[in-house]
This record gives C-alpha cells, sequence and structure tokens, in this order.
C-alpha cells in the first residue's frame, strides 16, 4: 500500500482550507448570520437545512443529520475515499501530498500508474479490434441480442482475439502480469489471459478501467472470465457499470442490481442506465455499502428459479447489516424464463419500471422467505419462525426498521406484548456510544468541542474525579484526553481525530449543536455547565457507594472517605 500521509500534514491542511470556498465551489452557499446556508446537497429539500460554518471549519445538516470537517464532506459528497479525499483536498489548496516513507511509496505509486495505463491502453486496443476484421462474430454476437454501436460505444466495448500473444507483443510485460492481463503458464510461458472473447472494462467510481470481464462468443466454458485480483482489482469491491451510470447521473434514486454483464448492457439499450452487475461473485455487505453511497435505494434483480431464489435470500443476509434507516431494498424474482433483456422486450420499459415498482420490500421479502416453511398456525410453526427471524433482525443496525421488523415478527408469531418472557426477547438494541448523557453532558460536551480551548480548565477541575457511571462521562475524558494530547486549534482538526472511532458520530453531531449562544456568553455558559456536572457525578457517585453499601459490600479506605465527605469528588 501506499505510505501513510504524516498526520501533521493532515492537521495543517485542515488549517489551510477555508471549507466555506470549498463547499462553495460544489454547493453554492449563501451567508446567513453566522454560517453559510445551502439547501442539502445529501438529502431533497425545500427550504435549507444545510449549514457551514467558518470560525469551526465544520458543516452540518439538520434535516439529515450529516456533518463534518472539508475531508468528511470531500467523502461524502464525491464518495472519495479517505486516502483520495486528503488528495483532492490538497489540490484545492494547491499542495502536494508528502508520505511517510517516500522512498518505497514512490515505486509503489509508480507501478499502479503503469497498471492503469496499461489497462486502458488494452481496453483501446480491443475496442479498436472490435471494430476491425477479425472483430466481426463479436459484433454478430452484439447485433444479434440487439446492442447498438453507441452502447458498444458507451460501455467501450472490445473483442479479444483468439490470438495468443495478441496484448502480449504490443504492451509492457511486467505492466501486463501487474495487471493481470496475461497468464504464466507451468514451463514459464507467458501468454494472453482473454482469448476469443467479447470484452467488457470494469471502471471504478473514478472511472479508470481496473480489470476485464471477457465472454465467450459460442457455448464454451467458463462462459464468463473475469481479471483476477490485482493490485487495482477487488471483485468483493466492485461492480460492473458503475462508472457508466454515474456518468448518467450522479445520483439516481435507485440502483438496479442484476446478475450480469450483458444484463447491464441490454437495460442501457432499452434507456435503463441504472443498473450495475456483481462481478460473479455474491453481492456482499462491501458491494451494498459502497452502493448506497450513491443512492437510498437498491432493487435486486434474480432469476425466478431455485439458484435465483438462493442467490436472493443470500442477498438479503448480507443487507441486513447495512438496513439503516431510510436505506431501501427490494427483491425482484423475474418470472421464470426471463432475464432482464427478455423481460424488458416483451413488456416494454414501462411495464418493466412497474414490475420494479411492484417488488416485493425486503422486510415482506424476509417474513415470506422464513415464513412459507413453516405453518404459521401451530405453536411449533411460529416458533420456528421466531428462532429464525430474530438472529437476523438482530443484525440490523439499531433503528426504527429494525424495531418495526421486530414488530411485524411479534405480529406473526403473536408472541403477545404482554408477555413477559417474549418482551425479554424483544430487548432493546444497545445504545450507540453518542454520549448522550444528559442534556447538561450534552451541552459541557458540545460547548467543548466547539470551543477546544475550554478544555485546560475543566481538565484542572475533573482531576481527581473517579468513574461515576455518568453517561457519557468517559466520551468526556475521551475528549479531553485528546485535546491535551492534540492541542486541536480548532474543530475541524479536532473531529479529525474522532474519525473511524465509536464517537465519530456523536462529534459531528455535537460539533454543530445549536446552544442559540452567543460568543461572548460561551465561556461562562460553560463553565457554570461543568460546575453543575459535577455536583452531579457527585450525587452520581454518592448513590453508586451507598449501593454498594446497601449490598453488604465494604468500601474501599478511599472510597469511605469519600462517602464520608458527602460524595464531594476527592481531588488527588
Ligand atoms: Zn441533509
Amino acid at each position: 500500500m501506499s505510505g501513510r500521509i504524516p498526520r501533521q500534514f493532515i492537521d495543517d491542511l485542515l488549517l489551510r482550507v477555508d471549507i466555506v470556498d470549498l463547499i462553495d465551489s460544489r454547493v453554492p452557499l449563501k451567508k446567513s448570520g453566522n454560517n453559510y446556508v445551502a439547501r442539502c446537497p445529501f438529502h431533497n429539500e425545500k427550504t435549507p437545512s444545510f449549514s457551514v460554518n467558518r470560525s469551526r471549519q465544520t458543516y452540518h445538516c439538520f434535516g439529515c443529520g450529516v456533518g463534518g470537517n472539508a475531508i468528511s464532506f470531500l467523502i461524502d459528497y464525491a464518495h472519495l475515499g479517505f486516502v483520495e479525499a486528503v488528495e483532492d483536498l490538497a489540490a484545492f489548496v494547491g499542495v502536494e501530498v508528502p508520505r511517510e516513507n517516500a522512498e518505497s511509496t514512490d515505486v509503489v505509486k509508480a507501478d499502479n500508474a503503469a497498471v492503469y495505463k496499461v489497462l486502458e491502453a488494452v481496453a483501446a486496443f480491443y475496442a479498436e479490434q472490435l471494430r476491425g476484421e477479425q472483430g466481426q462474430k463479436a459484433v454478430a454476437y452484439l447485433k444479434n441480442r440487439g446492442v447498438s454501436g453507441r452502447i458498444a460505444g458507451q460501455f467501450n466495448l472490445g473483442y479479444a482475439s483468439a490470438q495468443w500473444d495478441a496484448v502480449l507483443s504490443r504492451f509492457d510485460r511486467q505492466a501486463l502480469l501487474d495487471a493481470g492481463l496475461v497468464v504464466v503458464k507451468d514451463d514459464g510461458k507467458v501468454y494472453d489471459r482473454f482469448r476469443d472473447r467479447l470484452m467488457f472494462p470494469i471502471r471504478d467510481k473514478r472511472h479508470r478501467v481496473i480489470g476485464f470481464g471477457g465472454r465467450v462468443l459460442d457455448d464454451s466454458l467458463p462462459k464468463y472470465l473475469n481479471s483476477p485480483e490485482t493490485a487495482v482489482f477487488s471483485k468483493g469491491k466492485e461492480v460492473y457499470g458503475l462508472s457508466e451510470l454515474l456518468a448518467a447521473n450522479a445520483k439516481p434514486s435507485r440502483i438496479l442490481v442484476v446478475e450480469g454483464y450483458m444484463d447491464v448492457i441490454a437495460l442501457a439499450q432499452f434507456g435503463v442506465t441504472h443498473a450495475v452487475a456483481a462481478l460473479g461473485t455474491a453481492t456482499s455487505k462491501t458491494h451494498m455499502e459502497m452502493l448506497f453511497r450513491f443512492t437510498s435505494e437498491l432493487v435486486f434483480c434474480f432469476d425466478g428459479d431455485n439458484a435465483g431464489r438462493q442467490a436472493a435470500w443470500k442477498a438479503v443476509d448480507a443487507a441486513l447489516p447495512c438496513l439503516r434507516d431510510g436505506r431501501q431494498i427490494r427483491i425482484m424474482l423475474l418470472p421464470q424464463g426471463h432475464d432482464p433483456d427478455s423481460l424488458l422486450r416483451q413488456e416494454g420499459l414501462d411495464g418493466f419500471e412497474r414490475q420494479i415498482n411492484q417488488a416485493l420490500m425486503l422486510s415482506d421479502y424476509f417474513f415470506e422467505h422464513l415464513g412459507a416453511a413453516q405453518n404459521l398456525a401451530s405453536v411449533e410453526g411460529r416458533a420456528k419462525l421466531l428462532a429464525d427471524a430474530k438472529p437476523q433482525i438482530e443484525k440490523m443496525p439499531p433503528g426504527f426498521f429494525r424495531e418495526m421488523m421486530f414488530s411485524r415478527l411479534r405480529e406473526l408469531t403473536g408472541a403477545g406484548l404482554r408477555d413477559k418472557s417474549v418482551e425479554r426477547v424483544f430487548k432493546k438494541p444497545p445504545r450507540a456510544p453518542s454520549g448522550k448523557g444528559s442534556p447538561l453532558m450534552r451541552k459541557v460536551l458540545a460547548l467543548l468541542l466547539q470551543y477546544p480551548r475550554f478544555a485546560l480548565w475543566a481538565e484542572q477541575q475533573l482531576r481527581g474525579v473517579s468513574d461515576n457511571h455518568l453517561p457519557g462521562f468517559d466520551f468526556l475524558q475521551n475528549v479531553l484526553a485528546v485535546i491535551a494530547e492534540q492541542k486541536p486549534e480548532n474543530s475541524a482538526v479536532l473531529i479529525e481525530f474522532f474519525r473511524g472511532s465509536e464517537y465519530e458520530k456523536a462529534v459531528n453531531a455535537l460539533v454543530n449543536l445549536d446552544l442559540g449562544l452567543i460568543e461572548l456568553d460561551a465561556e461562562a455558559e460553560f463553565q457554570g455547565a461543568l460546575r453543575q456536572l459535577l455536583r452531579q457525578m457527585g450525587e452520581a457517585r454518592m448513590s453508586y457507594l451507598i449501593e454498594k453499601l446497601s449490598r453488604g459490600e465494604v468500601l474501599t479506605a478511599e472510597e469511605l472517605m469519600e462517602f464520608r465527605s458527602g460524595g464531594k469528588t476527592n481531588p488527588g
């Protein structure tokens, strides 16, 4: 992998960039009071609830809850990975990204550049071959499938000839090896991986060719052959058709997930430009998380046969952990004997869209699938459904969707709401460590995140305060420790330290919590709130000690002292 980007560089970058300029260059902002606002680019709305704060260098949407610093914005808005976002941010500011361990990094970087380059060149070569003499039979196949030259061009389709060294004789051997375009035999001989196949270049979300799929033109096997895993290509992470889909529409309202390359092409031919295909692997959680970055609804299209049903259930299984509120999945089982192409021909575009709209919601499919095997009129059948469904639903992230799945299960199994044993089964999902202590704790945390300079005084006040079991106390200690150690100059730098941690979401929400204060009052407010919090901590500590005594346990010497001083937390 590439070398690490030095932490210090990221902090400096966040101090150097102006988030207002950055966001304004993509989403035009209007000044409103201390903030800049716009209609949120992450959800549909009529009145602006997306707000950017220049002094904190953060943004937040009060409608959908997104928020963060300049790096987060690029990750969310441009669908970039962390490193990509830092690179783009550096380019925006006009600086180079340094790498630790620069020497080895340069080599790795150069190699990947050569791999991307050869993949792009070979894609162009295959496309040229398709138009040439040798490509005639591939063209005939496409024509037979009703694929026009325009669509073939749009997807950059190509043809790999039957020759053993068509690419080998033309391109750099090492780059071809690294790109997976040639194969080394046991005897050390090297030859082209793809021969006599219709070629589908696979591009990533940044529109770079990362691999190929190749389809035979007759009945020989394997029907489809994919590039192997390489430094730039991973089947478990990529899908076919995403680049073309994003070029047609950067924010599709839904994405259709079909089984094969030719399905994507055939659909595009009919004007359905929002389809992608998995690359010969089952659709994984990683795929879904990636696709949900571009849309809020996925529709999985499967053959109506047994294999299709099995694949559909696998997809449902993989999807459950990704089903946060606001995300939707439908399962579309095609009528027997149909693929998306043939169904479209039979039904026309309108009819096809209607079928998509009628596709089962994941929740319906889930209970239909699990319930079908059981006789729900019997106690045994209902118990079996309960046993099968519960662990599955527990994979879902906490939220309304999960709650509703549970309540549906209650209905179906007839598990009485007043039945204590069943209530226990349906226990509440664990609370996310969002520091959602009391409103007071939230206020202290928010002020601390918004004005990191208050931490010094807070630390003095809290020194020697023992663990008092107050919700959010761990979070508070964490924030204080990060500020003490990193001395962040603004909120944007501070929240960067929480990226990827369990506190990330809570930090982003609190840093933008509107406390209705004017700047001048903030410090006094903070001191007042913290003093009040310290009192609460003392009381919480007292009740803990009393509880311990009432259980007949012995207090330690320190605890006894604390108890005698009435829960006053003990400095040192
Ligand atoms: Zn929003």
